[in-house]
């Protein structure tokens, strides 16, 4: 009974071992960049591939979002914050190149904004 115990130790030792040292080969525990089954491809390689879905994830989950906050706060979200665009009816200067920031000072809008780069504060 007693060898029978120590075969079985031996043999779960040696199991364990072995799956540990091959799963060092694993290209799953080589963190992200295990490259898809695609040897060769870079990460922006990589990153190509999903370009075309990064919009409609990013609109899916912002929708996500706001609805889980409109039922768990029982409130509309506040809109989202914009910022600078090349579309002067999207940016936050609407056109004008100045964009007034929280606390009052202005900053040139860097689509619309005129001027040198030295001069990005404007009083
Ligand atoms: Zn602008």
């Amino acid at each position: 009974m007693k060898n029978l115990v120590n075969l079985t130790c031996v043999v779960l030792l040696s199991l364990c071992t072995w799956q540990f040292l091959s799963s060092k080969d694993n290209s799953w525990s080589n963190g992200f960049n295990h490259s898809f089954g695609c040897q060769g491809c870079s990460t922006d390689d990589i990153a190509n591939m999903y370009k075309g879905y990064i919009d409609e994830w990013k609109t899916s989950i912002a929708k996500s979002f706001n609805d889980a906050e409109t039922k768990v706060f029982n409130k509309s979200p506040n809109p989202d914050i914009v910022g600078p665009d090349p579309d002067p009816k999207k940016c936050v200067c609407k056109g004008s190149g100045i964009i007034v920031q929280g606390d009052g000072h202005k900053t040139p809008c860097p689509y619309h904004g005129k001027g040198d780069i030295l001069n990005l504060i404007i009083k």
